[in-house]
Formats: C-alpha cells, sequence, structure tokens
C-alpha cells in the first residue's frame, strides 16, 4: 500500500464521511464538470424525468464516488452503489435494477471490469428500461422481459480507453475529472480542518495542499496524518514548519512524489536509461501491476511533465533528471 493510507480502515472510513461534501456548492474545482451538472440536474428534477446516464472517469481520489453521491443529493433520488467486479452474474445486475424507484441512480464504480455477459443485459435496461433476462437452464429455459423504472446509471472508471464502445455510447453525459491545483487543494484542506476541528493556518494548509499530488483524496490523508504528528510533536497547530517536518517524515517529497513516484522515475533512469520503456518492462523491473502503474502512478507524472508516453514507451524528461539532482545524457534528436 502506498505510505499514506490510514492508520486504521474505520478511522478512514469515519473521516471520510465527515469531510465528504454532500451539495454541488461546497465540491470544490472541476469548474466546467459542476456548472454543466448543474444545468442538466436542474432540467431534468424540472421535468421530473431521470437524469441522462453519466460516465465520470479520471484517476482514483479525485471525486468520482463524491461527484455520483451529489448529483444523486441534488436530484432528491437514492443512491444504490455497486462495482464492476461485484455483479458477476445477470440477475445480480437484475436484482439492483428491479429494487430501484424511478429516477434512483445506480452508481457502479470500475465499470469498465463488467463481464460481458452483464453488460449485454445493461444495454437495454440503459436505452429502454427494459430487462430482458433467460430464466432457467436447458430445454426449459426462457426468456422473460420487464419493464425497470427509469433511472440514471452514473458509472466511474479510471480511463475511458477501458470501455467497450457499445457501452460507453450509451452515456448521454460523459465527465473527465482533472487533478487540482494547488489553490484548490488548499481550499480542500481548510474545509477539512475546520470540519474536524484541526487548527490549522494556511501557510500550514497550503503547505500540505502542494504536497497532495492534485488529489483531494491524498490531501485528506495528509492532513490527518499531519495532525497526528502536530498533536504529538508540536503543540496540536499546523503551520508550515510542523507541516514541513512531517510530510518529511512521511517521505512525501516537496513536489508531492511519494516513494513509488520516486521508485517509477528513478527505474527509468537508471535502469532504462531515461527510456523509452514499455510498461510491460516496467511493471516487472517494479514489482507492480501494468495496471496500477497506468491508473495511479503515471497519470500525475505525466501530468506534471516528468515522464513522456511514446509510441516507443516511457521516457524520463528534463524535469525528472533535475528532480533527483542528475544530468540529462545526451540523446540523439532531442
Ligand atoms: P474517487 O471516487 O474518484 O476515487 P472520491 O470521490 O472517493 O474519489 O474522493 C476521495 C475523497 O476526496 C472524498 O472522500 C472527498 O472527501 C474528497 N474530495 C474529492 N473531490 C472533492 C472535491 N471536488 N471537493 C472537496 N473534496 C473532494
Amino acid at each position: 500500500d502506498r505510505i499514506v493510507s490510514a492508520s486504521s480502515q474505520g478511522d478512514e472510513a469515519a473521516l471520510d464521511r465527515a469531510v465528504r461534501p454532500k451539495r454541488l456548492a461546497d465540491y470544490v474545482g472541476q469548474t466546467a464538470v459542476k456548472t454543466q451538472m448543474e444545468i442538466f440536474i436542474q432540467a431534468a428534477r424540472n421535468r421530473h424525468e431521470a437524469l441522462d446516464h453519466v460516465l465520470i472517469f479520471g484517476p482514483p481520489g479525485l471525486g468520482k464516488t463524491t461527484l455520483a453521491n451529489i448529483v444523486a443529493n441534488e436530484l432528491g433520488v437514492n443512491l444504490r452503489q455497486t462495482s464492476g467486479p461485484v455483479i458477476e452474474r445477470a440477475g445480480d445486475l437484475a436484482a439492483l435494477l428491479t429494487n430501484l424507484q424511478a429516477n434512483d441512480v445506480l452508481f457502479v464504480d470500475e465499470i469498465h471490469r463488467l463481464s460481458p455477459q452483464v453488460e449485454e443485459i445493461l444495454y437495454p435496461a440503459m436505452e429502454d428500461f427494459q430487462l430482458d433476462i433467460m430464466i432457467g437452464e436447458g430445454p426449459g429455459a426462457r426468456s422473460i422481459k420487464l419493464d425497470l423504472p427509469p433511472f440514471t446509471l452514473i458509472g466511474a472508471t479510471t480511463r475511458a480507453g477501458l470501455l467497450t464502445s457499445p457501452l460507453r455510447d450509451r452515456f448521454g453525459i460523459v465527465q473527465r475529472l482533472e487533478f487540482y491545483d494547488q489553490a484548490e487543494l488548499q481550499r480542500i484542506v481548510t474545509r477539512s480542518a475546520s470540519l474536524l476541528g484541526v487548527p490549522a493556518d494556511s501557510a500550514g494548509a497550503g503547505r500540505i495542499a502542494q504536497r497532495s499530488r492534485g488529489t483531494p483524496r491524498i490531501a485528506n490523508r495528509l492532513l490527518r496524518r499531519v495532525r497526528d504528528y502536530a498533536e504529538v510533536r508540536a503543540g496540536g497547530r499546523i503551520t508550515d514548519e510542523v507541516a514541513q517536518a512531517a510530510l518529511d517524515m512521511l517521505d512525501v517529497d516537496p513536489l508531492g512524489f511519494d516513494l513509488m513516484d520516486r521508485k517509477l522515475l528513478l527505474t527509468i533512469i537508471e535502469k532504462f536509461d531515461g527510456g523509452p520503456v514499455g510498461v510491460e518492462s516496467l511493471s516487472a523491473a517494479l514489482g507492480e501491476e501494468r495496471g496500477t502503474i497506468e491508473d495511479v502512478i503515471e497519470p500525475y507524472l505525466i501530468q506534471q511533465g516528468f515522464i513522456m508516453r511514446t509510441a516507443r514507451g516511457r521516457m524520463a524528461t528534463r524535469l525528472a533528471y533535475q528532480h533527483f539532482g542528475l544530468k540529462l545524457p545526451e540523446r540523439p534528436g532531442t
């Protein structure tokens, strides 16, 4: 697990509930997404209709689940939550769908991991609010059709490219979440600190924001760990100095890179001469799953300009060499 994981799961879940925004107005950043969703929600409400199906994609921790919950809340409907790998059989999906009330939201996390059989059932359900399932097996098997209440499917995935195109095409609204900037993360840290009753000055909150990898979930986790440090070592108040000392102790470097980020960059630089290197070779060298590299580690490093994705693989950029005080080797053509 990453070093920013919680000290205990219960602790994390309870604190998370306390700081998770429940209204669109409290959802920081993602301005374009918010503006659009506000209009679509209002329109659906006025017409007393189900909101069109929504696909949200973006790296972990950027607020997909939070947004889905906010949408249901703003629509004034129930949200049922499940995830791709949990829905094993067509019957599991049928049970979920038939339990919905009119205009409810069904939230499916990791929607790219639905099995092909389950996806087949989902198409007519999304399009015509019809369920078409086989019951029984062999000669006695028969297909039944059921009418479903109108509902909104909200699917979340780390990359839009992971979805089959028939599934992707059935979402009327597609939203992509971006990494948050420093000012936005600082607002999130300040808001969470005040909800948790943690005294933090603006420089302290700013320091946590700066090292949060553009990710609200990480910002909130770091806030909790810095709070621990502040309480035990520094009289409880989070100042810039206290935040810096705590984050250094946690091995979160000045750019917010953690051990895995640095390991990935150094592996490309030291083991593969800066690249290009294919993701499979990187995965083997790091002992880390390909999916984790592509969905969790790489996106931020690419967005920040430390890695470049080329047709022949990943390359470390000048910034990456500079970060470790190394000199970029001469490369033909660069
Ligand atoms: P994802 O589903 O994309 O992995 P989550 O929705 O679980 O991410 O977000 C992780 C945490 O980050 C949430 O519990 C919430 O407290 C916080 N968070 C996410 N997005 C925002 C936001 N836009 N404003 C404030 N807090 C946010």
